[in-house]
């Protein structure tokens, strides 16, 4: 079999089960749906002569590709979970053949387009099969598409002892869309000398940036008393976290006004009453200092609204979420380069561009497992124009097997 067939008929079957995370429930999973796949999966490994196969009591899949020569041990990770952006129930992954380069379109959503001209990478995939969605849910390539590669890569090393390798450890995690993929236990588990994600999209990016992260938790109180009675004592709750919310930057620093290596502070939920009011924020940027400067500007927007209004009290609590992966990276480029170097020997030219946003493997790489995030073709990925190319994917399992060969000549 191909491994363009392999990937293409794991990847549909891994998408038309729904996993999708929950990020307000507390339990590891999040949801237990997503253990069917996580369950599915370590069948698969134990049936395609992994060793060490095993579901963990914190929902992750871990398994060894015994080696065959004396290398580093290369972690490979892929998460299971789908975002909770997007409706992902009764996914039905469809093939169109031969992709002709048009406009392509929905059976169960005729206002759907998916068009080459919005979306160039696809005018780049003329001839290609390209696996969509029916157009009322999203896709699930991602990750599902990473998953496809590792176990067509794993069955491949498996059947053919002749490929020079390491050893090799495969982790498939949970809830790493809702930030929640990288248990404390994870890294010990995995023990990998360094490790990559297969998450990333077009065909060359290698990735060793992400975004720096934290959270912030506004609690706003005001005085709450009958509004018959209320003059001169009710303090409104809802008009001081609107004054908040209207003191931020809003012109600049939002996500929606910046792009490339600038950082921002983005309002995601505001929820409360008159009595009180919860105002949760995320900030980013890839620099520490930066990060820094936004923590200060929130909390100088509080202090400037609490002054207007001494009744009320104003709280704000911050938290780190997770750091961009570079400040590890840049100390010892190996990961990286063997990655770069195996991208080329297909004649694919890497790309590294700075991730807006985090992977498992900022937290892995801040744990102490240098993780950057590698190509699997995934594209418009959390709604319903997500696609992948077959052919992508099939030239990300052919990058994941040089990606071991290579370290594999770089020896121990
Ligand atoms: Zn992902």
């Amino acid at each position: 079999m191909s491994f363009e067939t392999e990937v293409e008929e794991r990847l549909i079957r891994y998408a038309a089960i729904d996993s999708q995370s929950d990020a307000d429930r507390p339990s590891q999973p999040s949801t237990a749906i997503q253990l069917n796949l996580l369950s599915l999966l370590r069948d698969e490994l134990i049936a395609i002569g992994a060793s060490d196969v095993q579901l963990t009591d914190y929902g992750t899949v871990l398994a060894t590709i015994p080696g065959n020569t004396d290398a580093p041990t290369i972690g490979l990770l892929a998460h299971v979970d789908t975002a909770p952006q997007f409706n992902a129930v009764g996914v039905k992954p469809r093939v169109l053949r031969g992709y002709n380069g048009g406009d392509i379109t929905y059976p169960d959503n005729a206002d759907l387009v998916l068009s080459p001209k919005e979306y160039p990478y696809l005018a780049e995939k003329v001839g290609d099969d390209i696996i969509t969605a029916s157009g009322t849910t999203l896709l699930g390539a991602d990750d599902k598409a990473g998953v496809a590669i590792i176990m067509t890569a794993a069955r491949h090393l498996l059947t053919n002892p002749g490929v020079k390798h390491g050893p090799i450890r495969i982790a498939f995690t949970p809830d790493e869309e809702i930030g929640r993929g990288v248990d404390a236990r994870l890294p010990a588990d995995l023990a990998a000398d360094f490790a990559y994600t297969f998450d990333g999209g077009a065909i060359g990016e290698i990735e060793y940036e992400s975004f720096s992260a934290d959270a912030a938790e506004i609690i706003v109180k005001g005085v709450s008393i009958h509004p018959g009675l209320a003059k001169d004592k009710l303090v409104n709750a809802i008009h001081l976290a609107s004054k908040i919310i209207a003191t931020l930057p809003q012109a600049v620093m939002t996500p929606e006004t910046t792009d490339d290596r600038a950082g921002f502070i983005h309002a995601t939920e505001m929820t409360g009453g008159s009595s009180e009011m919860k105002i949760n924020l995320i900030l980013r940027d890839f620099e520490l200092d930066g990060l820094a400067a936004k923590r200060n500007i929130v909390q100088q927007v509080c202090n400037a609204v609490a002054a207007t209004e001494p009744r009320a009290a104003i709280t704000c609590n911050f938290r780190a979420q997770y750091r961009n992966m570079r400040y590890w990276l840049e100390k010892d480029m190996t990961p990286v380069e063997l990655a770069r170097k195996a991208s080329r020997s297909l004649g694919v030219t890497p790309i590294s561009v700075p991730i807006r946003g985090g992977t498992d493997g900022s937290r892995l790489t801040e744990m102490g497992v240098p993780t950057p995030n590698l190509f699997t073709g995934m594209q418009n990925i959390h709604g319903p124009l997500e696609w992948v190319s077959v052919q992508d994917m099939a030239l990300g399992t052919r990058f994941c097997l040089a990606l071991v060969e290579e370290a594999a000549k770089a020896g121990a």
